[in-house]
């Protein structure tokens, strides 16, 4: 199976090995290992990776792929689309990670403000995660 993460990596050779117990090396390793989980409904790694209040399960949303727009030492902004009832949408996001004790984990998110990103040139993958060229979608 292919890693949901986006790497286009074999999930055995991507974000399973941290799911195993491997630890990130650094922000935007642990956040794809972090949305592989939520693809794959693993509350207990995102419990573990995380310095927010323990999750008891997980809502009835299907996340069906992320868009990494960039990340720094200590942060990661991204898009992921979602499914749910019918629905679909995109969460967009730039959370912040602290190293403790040699782990990365996962401490807060605010709402991205897409102003702030510089525009998808016309042929890139749109930002909403759709999968669709920019152009084709909200450029
Ligand atoms: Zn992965
Ligand atoms: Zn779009």
């Amino acid at each position: 199976m292919i890693c949901p993460c986006d790497t286009g990596r074999r999930y055995e050779k991507c974000c399973k090995l941290l799911h195993e117990g491997m630890f990130a090396t650094n922000p935007l390793a642990l956040m794809r290992s972090r949305y592989s989980a939520f693809a794959l409904g693993l509350v207990s790694y995102l419990n573990a990776t995380q310095t927010l209040d323990v999750i008891d399960e997980l809502d009835d949303s299907r996340w069906t792929r992320l868009l990494i727009h960039d990340a720094g030492a200590d942060w990661v902004r991204f898009s992921a689309r979602w499914e749910a009832n019918g629905h679909v949408g995109t969460l967009s996001e730039h959370s912040h990670f602290e190293q403790r004790e040699g782990q990365w984990l996962y401490t807060q998110g605010e709402s991205l403000d897409m102003g702030a990103l510089t525009l998808p040139s016309r042929n890139a993958n749109c930002w909403c995660a759709s999968g669709k060229k920019f152009k084709r979608c909200h450029g």
